[in-house]
């Protein structure tokens, strides 16, 4: 299967849809997960595409890696996490839904587990609270 440039980061990318951009290089975009497992719950994608890992470019991922671990500490001191859990689905067998590749990147406590994937909608607000905190967190 190749890649389909109607899913909906592609679109956000091309700035069909809106996000909640909290990042935003030559070569990778980060924004709010709409579906949040946890609060602060955000995705970094690089922007040339590939489906996922098993089709992306090596070059593309050594560009890419960086900025989720920028993030990882942004959303760490952000939302005051314990943890960070970095997260990356290939195919629909392993939990993929969108195919764009990208790394969830989200906020961990002590003893508190997880809300679904792809689970509820997130409140605007709340999502756009959340990713003006990473913003602020990137800018200190
Ligand atoms: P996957 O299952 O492909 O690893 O993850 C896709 C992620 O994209 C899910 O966590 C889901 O909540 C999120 N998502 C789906 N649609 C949208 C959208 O329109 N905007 C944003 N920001 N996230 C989305």
């Amino acid at each position: 299967m190749g890649y389909d440039d109607t899913n909906i980061f592609a679109k956000i990318l091309r700035g069909e849809i809106p996000c909640h951009r909290v990042y935003e290089d030559a070569d990778t975009l980060a924004f709010m997960d709409v579906m949040p497992q946890s609060p602060g719950h955000l995705l970094v994608i690089p922007k040339t595409p590939s489906r996922n890992i098993l089709d992306a470019d090596a070059a593309v991922l050594s560009k890419t890696i960086p900025v989720v671990q920028k993030l990882a500490k942004a959303a760490k001191e952000a939302f005051d996490a314990d943890g960070i859990t970095v997260t990356q689905f290939n195919e629909q067998a392993a939990g993929q839904t969108v195919y764009h590749l990208h790394f969830h990147i989200i906020p961990r406590y002590e003893g508190a587990g997880l809300k679904p994937h792809s689970g509820g909608m997130e409140d605007n607000a709340v999502l756009a609270a959340n990713a003006k905190k990473v913003v602020d967190a990137l800018g200190s």
